[in-house]
């Protein structure tokens, strides 16, 4: 085992897609052979992201371990194929509540508690010891925000020591920058220029620096900062705009990254995987195109639904068609007392809350009366529930006890949650065992009878109510806990109708698609075909 580490860190401007820079740079290693452990860094104060608003923040992306995090690790999980713990999620919150807890505990021996060293001593060892305990080749560090802004600086500091700590083709520093065009299409260096001088203040020098600019980056404007920031013209990488990223890495393999990446760290290429290329390659050679309906909260964020936009990608490359996403505001569809959604599936995501939940209902009741091929996760699994309960069975005021008192609350807290609940609140969170019923829809999709999947939720289906449900037609296919609760749901009477308590969306590759993404994308697919 060899373990160098690469940091990405980002100047100009937040937003630069710095997450999608540092996973394909993993890929791009993967690709040559290597095993890469990604870390993100999130100097912001909040321990984990599960508190964070997704209109201010994005998806809140859901680990294996239960842990909340920012949408970056969904990138890196896709990119390069491994499953993340809390522990590759660093925040300020995480570092200083250790430093406390030994503060408290007497570890420091009566020492003043300080930034430098106690702060940034509990950042190396918590990145060396993620580092080690993989079995990496290469620890892959992203540093979120800024370089400049006040939240990063005892991360900067702790990478600054690093540098020193560990021999040069151990260490390198990757710097992700904005390349704008002015008026008459000149590329503008100074952006890059400046922040480059930002990092060099801290004593940090980078080794690549990458250039996010609408196109790719001329070679007199390579020159230009190789020759300000002193890297080797090389070592400047375009980063154009695209509208598939999963190119990304190999654009940058056009641009020689790889082999710098290589010739910098003192490496040979091991391998030359493929599997991605291809991947690519079947994807934009997709001709057919299906359109999904996502009716949700903040569809106007661009990434509140990451993930669920890309396992629909997963599922059209094996179903092979483009998938097309029209997004629907569901307050949108409260405000209407007819609704018609001209799309070949419908899907309803998770969510929380009043607003906009009748809205859902109401599409979630269009596609099952007009049996359109309807995918319901969480939220949109509960709301369907719901639905069926009023509409089918016709208890009018059937609800969530999340969203209204009612006499009939088919979806509601288990009195474990209400206990969790009356001690501050937890949700039931990360990947959990799932067993399929037997030569059902679900049982069908996956090919097996235990699932494991991930979860991100505090109700449930009311257990009293299970026996109503499935004597109006609806099937349970999926039960958790010994057969307690309730994880997928079907309606036979309709060519695809599943909803899932779980988020499938979390687990789903380019290259693994989700079975229940899949199974909703062909099924999209056809209808359409027949639709024609
Ligand atoms: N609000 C619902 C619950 O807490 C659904 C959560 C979700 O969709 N992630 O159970």
């Amino acid at each position: 085992m060899i373990m160098k580490y690469i940091f990405v860190t980002g100047g100009v401007m937040s937003g630069l897609g710095k997450g999608i820079t540092a996973a394909s740079i993993g890929r791009l290693l993967v690709d040559m052979g290597y095993k890469v452990v990604p870390i993100k860094i999130d100097p912001y104060i909040n321990i984990d992201a599960g508190t964070m608003n997704p209109f201010q923040h994005g998806e809140v992306y859901v680990l294996k371990d239960g842990t909340e995090v920012d949408l970056d690790l969904g990138h890196y999980e896709r990119f390069i194929g491994i499953e993340l713990t809390g522990e590759h999620n660093i925040t300020t919150g995480k570092i200083y509540r250790n430093v406390i807890e030994k503060e408290r505990k007497g570890e420091y021996l009566g020492q003043t508690v300080q930034i430098i060293p106690h702060v940034t001593d509990e950042i190396k060892s918590w990145i060396r010891r993620v580092a080690e305990k993989s079995g990496a080749d290469i620890c892959l560090v992203e540093i979120g925000g800024t370089v400049g802004d006040i939240e990063g600086m005892p991360f900067l500091e702790a990478i600054r020591q690093m540098k020193n700590e560990e021999k040069e083709e151990d260490f390198m520093l990757v710097h992700v920058t904005l390349v704008p065009l002015d008026k008459g299409g000149e590329q503008k260096t100074k952006p890059t220029q400046h922040s480059v001088k930002e990092l060099r203040s801290i004593g940090l020098q980078p080794d690549v620096i990458v250039g996010r600019c609408v196109e790719k980056l001329r070679p007199e404007t390579k020159k230009k900062i190789s020759l300000f920031c002193d890297v080797p013209v090389e070592a400047v990488i375009s980063d154009e705009d695209t509208d598939e990223i999963y190119e990304v890495p190999l654009k940058f393999k056009e641009e020689g990254l790889d082999r710098y990446l290589l010739k910098r760290l003192k490496l040979e290429k091991k391998e030359e995987r493929t599997e991605w290329a291809e991947m690519v390659r079947r994807l934009k050679e997709l001709k057919e195109e299906v359109t999904i309906a996502v009716v949700g909260k903040y569809t106007h964020v661009r990434d509140s639904y990451i993930s669920i936009r890309e396992a629909l990608k997963h599922g059209g490359i094996e179903a092979e068609c483009k998938v097309k996403i029209l997004w629907i505001e569901s307050e949108e569809l409260e405000k209407r007392d007819e609704i018609e959604i001209d799309a070949d599936g419908i899907l309803v995501p998770g969510g929380f809350g009043k607003r906009g939940a009748e809205g859902k209902i109401k599409a979630i009741q269009y596609a099952r009366e007009n049996d359109i091929p309807f995918l319901g996760i969480c939220f949109g699994f509960q709301l369907a529930v719901i639905e069926f309960a009023r509409n089918v069975i016709g208890w009018e005021d059937a609800n969530s006890s999340e969203l209204a008192e009612t006499d009939h609350p088919v979806i509601d807290l288990l009195p474990e949650q209400r206990k969790i609940d009356a001690l501050g609140g937890t949700m039931r969170l990360g990947e959990i065992e799932v067993t399929l019923v037997p030569g059902t829809m679900a049982h069908k999709l996956y090919g097996k009878e235990k699932i494991y999947e991930r979860h991100r939720h505090r109700y449930e289906v009311n257990p009293e109510y299970k026996d109503d449900l499935e004597k109006h037609g609806l099937v349970i296919s999926g039960y958790s806990d010994n057969g307690r609760r309730v994880e997928i749901i079907e309606y036979p009477k309709n060519r695809f109708y599943l909803g899932t308590q779980f988020h499938p969306e979390f687990k789903s590759r380019p290259y693994a698609p989700s079975p229940p993404f899949v199974g909703f994308v062909k099924a999209a697919l056809e209808f359409k075909r027949q639709r024609l």
